[in-house]
């Protein structure tokens, strides 16, 4: 670290004009570009910076191993992250010179912290090396007031000769540069110069973004009456069948999978017991791993499982407990539950008990139970949303999270002293009563109603003395 730093001595860079040369004509370049994915998943990573920065051009998403994109028709590749525990391959590192030497614009965003990216950067020359010291400042042409971006990293670069510096930090040293590879242009960029919320609403920089990008793109034209599309979860180097289910991934993601195997076999069947019935027919019937630890999702059909969850693979529990409630989701589709969240993960809690973690996952319920009883010790004063019912004070947003997990799970709890199987019963009462256009919306009504029939006893009753206001005369089911 000392030698790289040493290194910004030598660095004399003057901040390059880029618009003003002179001989740009203002051509219209036709953008296509891809976002990968596939190193490091994000909601984000799924189209966003294309949503942000560049709306009039086409946008696609990278799932599959990158050398299995063909990248003909695409004259930008945005590469936003790779998780550390991962990293790029040299036929990744052949994919992307290959896409420059051909005129493409190649993205690659990152910071001090971000191992694999720095990996892949020392291939062209330069890696992030330590914070950035504020204000930034942007190259004239630019014509900006100020540059957006907390955290910010520094670049140091081998042959600064070879790059155009675009944005410097106050002391002088490039945070965001250029530089020609073949015919194509590499640019580098703090990863904190873009947006990163999966509702893409922060579009910091845009001005800058909307610059540079088609300057990037300029030495590759595409054709717009060719196909352009994003390759997907079923187009990975791996497609297996295992019977119940498919699973897809990449090969990234391959150390990962045999053990994920094993553990969504293991815990399949504790799961169709706890539902006590199959699921609709295609649902959940695809897994895909992604290079994440953290988050997930059900398309219904198609579950997405975040490969290093819970400290997957050395631990089982949390990757038990995730697994489930993702399958959850999938099973009570289209009818989501009021609790959905909560009732999905109290679920995978007590797969985890059935599974052999039986301490492990009563201490997760309790804890969670733990959550709303510090706020409402009775359990009585308010509805499974934390909205108040009964006698104490409004509660914040996170006060109303903690009650809605809470008093989920201690609902399900106490019911399950009186019904062990309330699960299995109240999900076959489901199964059974509540069909495409039986019920206008699925309430805590219907949900009360189908608990009653779970239970074989009047549950409303229960449900407003605990300040879960209901009706007996409103559900649509009887
Ligand atoms: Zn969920």
């Amino acid at each position: 670290m000392k030698l790289l730093n040493f290194k910004y001595g030598l660095i004399v860079l003057t901040l390059t004009s880029f618009l003003s040369c002179g001989k740009h004509k203002e051509s219209a370049t036709v953008i296509h570009a891809v976002t990968d994915l596939s190193h490091q998943f994000t909601f984000y990573a799924d189209n966003r910076f294309y949503q942000q920065y560049m709306p009039e051009g086409k946008g696609v998403a990278n799932w599959v191993d990158l050398s299995d994109f063909d990248l003909s028709n695409t004259n930008l590749l945005i590469l936003l992250g790779c998780d550390d525990r991962i990293s790029y391959s040299k036929e990744d590192v052949e994919t992307i010179t290959g896409f420059l030497n051909e005129g493409g614009g190649v993205m690659i965003f990152g910071n001090d912290k971000t191992k694999s990216q720095n990996e892949l950067l020392s291939n062209y020359g330069s890696r992030f090396v330590a914070p950035a010291a504020y204000p930034l400042v942007a190259g004239r042409s630019f014509n900006l007031d100020s540059i957006e971006g907390n955290g910010v990293s520094v670049i140091d670069l081998e042959k600064p000769s070879l790059w155009n510096m675009l944005i410097k930090d106050s002391k002088g040293k490039p945070v965001l540069v250029k530089r020609n590879v073949g015919k194509g242009t590499l640019l580098v960029s703090s990863r904190e110069l873009a947006g990163s919320h999966p509702s893409a609403r922060d579009s910091i920089n845009k001005t800058l973004w909307k610059t540079i990008l088609p300057r990037l793109a300029e030495g590759k034209k595409v054709d717009t009456t060719k196909r352009f599309r994003s390759k997907g979860i079923k187009q990975m180097k791996f497609n297996e069948d295992h019977g119940g289910f498919k699973m897809s991934y990449t090969s990234y993601m391959k150390p990962y999978a045999k053990e994920m195997v094993n553990v969504y076999k293991n815990a399949l069947p504790f799961i169709e017991e706890r539902m006590g019935v199959p699921l609709s027919p295609g649902m959940a019937s695809h897994i895909t791993l992604l290079p994440t630890g953290g988050g997930g999702f059900s398309s219904g059909e198609t579950i997405g499982l975040a490969v290093w969850w819970g400290d997957f693979p050395e631990k089982k529990e949390g990757m038990i407990e995730f697994l489930t409630h993702e399958s959850v989701h999938s099973w009570v589709l289209p009818f989501p539950e009021v609790w959905n969240e909560p009732i999905a993960t109290y679920i995978g809690d007590l797969v985890l008990m059935d599974s052999g973690y039986q301490k492990e996952g009563l201490t997760r319920i309790e804890n969670t139970i733990a959550r709303a009883t510090r706020i409402d010790p009775e359990m009585k004063n308010y509805d499974i949303h934390g909205n108040l019912t009964g006698t104490g004070s409004v509660l914040n947003d996170s006060e109303k999270n903690d009650i809605h997990w809470g008093k989920t799970f201690w609902i399900f709890e106490e019911l399950r002293k009186e019904n062990p199987d309330i699960i299995s019963d109240y999900f076959k009462a489901k199964r059974v009563h509540v069909k495409e256009g039986s019920v206008k919306e699925y309430d805590m009504n219907e949900t009360v109603r189908l608990l009653s029939k779970a239970m074989d006893r009047d549950m409303f009753g229960w449900f407003n003395d605990i300040g879960v206001k209901v009706n007996s005369e409103k559900p649509e089911i009887k």
